[in-house]
């Protein structure tokens, strides 16, 4: 299955170009070029052996040595060797989900402040900024 560049762009950036096994920075020009820096591959999630599509929802851009140990593994059990359990975010999905943190922190804040008074509505702030600051370790 060859990919038009297209294809690949939008593969890409539903990780911002990271690896959704190891979560390794790829090169989008080093596309199957074995050897190279950040060199990668599409990957099916969900194997094309055991029935997996061709449909964006199901490819991944990988690191070809992830792609290729991966083989018919799950990519549960292959992001688990690395400790992880789910793909890097897109911009559009970063966005949202440091939005949703800074709100959370928000609410946290607003309750320890409500509870501890005016002189903890400071603190419970800072803490609920830091709650949500920390909740994204990912976050570039
Ligand atoms: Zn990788």
């Amino acid at each position: 299955m060859a990919f038009s560049k297209s294809d690949r762009r939008k593969i890409y950036d539903r990780t911002t170009g990271y690896c959704h096994i190891c979560k390794k920075k790829l090169s989008f020009e080093n596309y199957g070029l074995l050897g190279l820096k950040g060199a990668w591959e599409v990957e099916h999630s969900n194997p094309k052996s055991i029935g997996g599509t061709n449909r964006l929802n199901n490819l991944y851009a990988a690191c070809i040595s992830c792609n290729r140990s991966k083989n018919n593994n799950s990519t549960r059990s292959a992001r688990a060797r690395y400790g992880r359990t789910r793909a890097p975010l897109s911009k559009e999905k970063r966005k949202e989900e440091k939005k949703g943190n800074s709100f959370l922190g928000g609410v946290i804040g607003g309750i320890i402040g409500s509870v501890a008074g005016p002189v903890g509505i400071g603190l419970g702030a800072a803490i609920g900024a830091k709650l949500g600051y920390d909740k994204n370790p990912d976050d570039d």
